[in-house]
């Protein structure tokens, strides 16, 4: 996703030369070539402009701290602009109502409507665990209603029938009834496809609307329309009250345009991104994120979300009968942390994304690096099996002995252990919540005075 604009974009900025601070002079010509790879991406102009000002405004007589280069300050100034004219945080859906809350769906015809209720009926289903329900009120296709029919089937969420004979109003109305009368806690509404200068079929999803009330009216949009995307949720803007816009086929949209767009030029959050055909792909939208992936950055995460995810239900399990089993965090389970966290892909790369690190100082920023773990785990193979089982045994000697193997200083070893008495720590307080709530932990600790401060 958005891979001609990282492209370009990471090309430029490695050219900001000079030192000491930003100047006009040198940010002029990397300034003129961001704002082609914005337009090149089909961000719209008036967000192209206001960007390039911005980004100008505050690197002009920015110091350069000591442990960047000028095209490094450029970046996060780049960074940070990126973010802002995204949103800055992701908003999420507010269902906060008299339950059912209901969710109404807007857009063209083949934007991802009925998919993403599909999406998002199974993403509230699992995530949140509501209670949804899903009804279609596109009443110009048969194959419309047959086709949310069998994707709620698919996810296992409860369907509610309607037919090409009724009038959307009439669905929407009999829908929410039936929605309060079985206590569901969502009612996603699908709707039909429409052109926003049709003036006959906006009056009726405004019926619609009014009929329902809905806490979320969203606008579901193509991301491949690049800047039309913003332009027509503007026009449906103008009619119906929206509430967010869900951005869909991120997947296949190398350019990014409407993903800059969709903020400024509507006021409205894009609160979801659909990143491909299947129930699952849907994510919710953070600018900060977006904003590394554009810049090339990676989108850690993400990634560690999904690590929390996937990866590591084996380790999580393991931990949790260890708990059971009563018995302690020792320096084995350490080393397989620190193995899982090397495997996360670069140190460097995921602090920067870590909530809080920017405010760490450089000094101790350069420091952390890969290599730390790559001796941590070092010091922990120079142990025997019996010290690593019983850190309690490794005193004078012993310390001597594994700092020799393991080519460190006594020191370093004291610091291994350091760190390894604040994780068991961590992981005693911890309960049998598994990696999930540990990763959290590790995370928060990791700025402040964790792992890594005490040096
Ligand atoms: P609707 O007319 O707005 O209801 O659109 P549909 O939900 O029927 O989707 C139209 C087409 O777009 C279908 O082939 C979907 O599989 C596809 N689609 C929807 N969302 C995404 C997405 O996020 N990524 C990709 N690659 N395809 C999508
Ligand atoms: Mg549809």
């Amino acid at each position: 996703m958005f891979e001609n604009l990282t492209e370009r974009l990471s090309r430029t900025l490695k050219n900001v030369s000079g030192r000491g601070r930003l100047t006009d002079d040198n940010i002029k010509d990397t300034l003129r070539e961001v704002r082609m790879a914005l337009l090149e991406a089909d961000v719209a102009l008036p967000v192209v402009r206001e960007f390039v000002k911005r980004v100008k405004e505050r690197a002009v007589g920015t110091e350069v701290s000591k442990s960047l280069t000028p095209g490094q300050e450029f970046i996060k100034i780049v960074q940070a602009e990126l973010e802002l004219v995204m949103g800055e945080e992701n908003e999420g859906l507010d269902l906060s109502c008299q339950p059912p809350a209901v969710i109404l769906m807007a857009g063209l015809q083949g934007a991802g409507k009925t998919t993403s209720v599909g999406k998002l009926g199974k993403l509230l289903k699992e995530r949140d665990s509501k209670k949804v329900l899903v009804v279609s009120a596109d009443v110009y296709r048969p194959a419309a209603i047959k086709q949310l029919e069998t994707l709620a089937g698919d996810i296992g969420i409860d369907f509610f029938p309607s037919n090409v004979e009724q009038k959307p109003v009439e669905i929407a109305k009999a829908a929410l009834e039936h929605g309060k009368l079985k206590f569901y806690d969502v009612v996603i509404v699908d709707t039909a496809g429409r052109l926003h200068v049709d003036e006959e079929m906006m009056d009726e999803i405004k019926d619609v609307h009014q009929t329902l009330n809905p806490v979320e009216t969203l606008f579901v949009v193509d991301a491949m329309t690049g800047q039309d995307a913003a332009n027509t949720a503007k026009a449906f803007n103008d009619a119906l009250p929206l509430t967010g816009v869900i951005l869909t086929k991120v997947d296949g949209d190398a350019r990014g345009g409407a993903a800059l767009s969709v903020r400024h030029i509507t006021g409205k959050p894009i609160k979801f991104l659909g990143v491909g055909e299947k129930t699952d792909a849907l994510e919710p939208f953070h600018p900060n994120r977006v904003a590394s992936r554009i810049l090339g950055m990676g989108d850690v995460l993400s990634l560690i979300e999904d690590l929390e995810r996937n990866v590591d239900k084996k380790e999580a399990e393991k931990l949790a009968k260890k708990f059971k089993d009563k018995k302690g965090f020792d320096l084995e389970d350490f080393r397989s942390q620190l193995q899982q966290m090397k495997n996360m892909g670069g140190m460097m790369g995921m602090l920067d994304k870590l909530p809080g690190m920017s405010q760490l100082p450089s000094d101790v920023k350069d420091k952390v690096d890969d290599k730390i773990f790559v001796q941590m785990e070092a010091i922990i193979n120079s142990m025997t099996k019996a010290e690593r089982a019983r850190p309690e045994l490794i005193k004078g000697s012993r310390k001597k002995r594994i700092a020799a193997g393991s080519g460190t200083q006594v020191q370093d070893v004291n610091r291994l252990l350091k760190q390894f008495t604040q994780m068991q720590k961590m992981m005693k307080k911890m309960q049998k919540g598994g990696m999930k709530n540990m990763m959290r932990q590790m995370k928060g600790m990791m700025p402040g005075g964790g792992m890594f401060s005490g040096r």
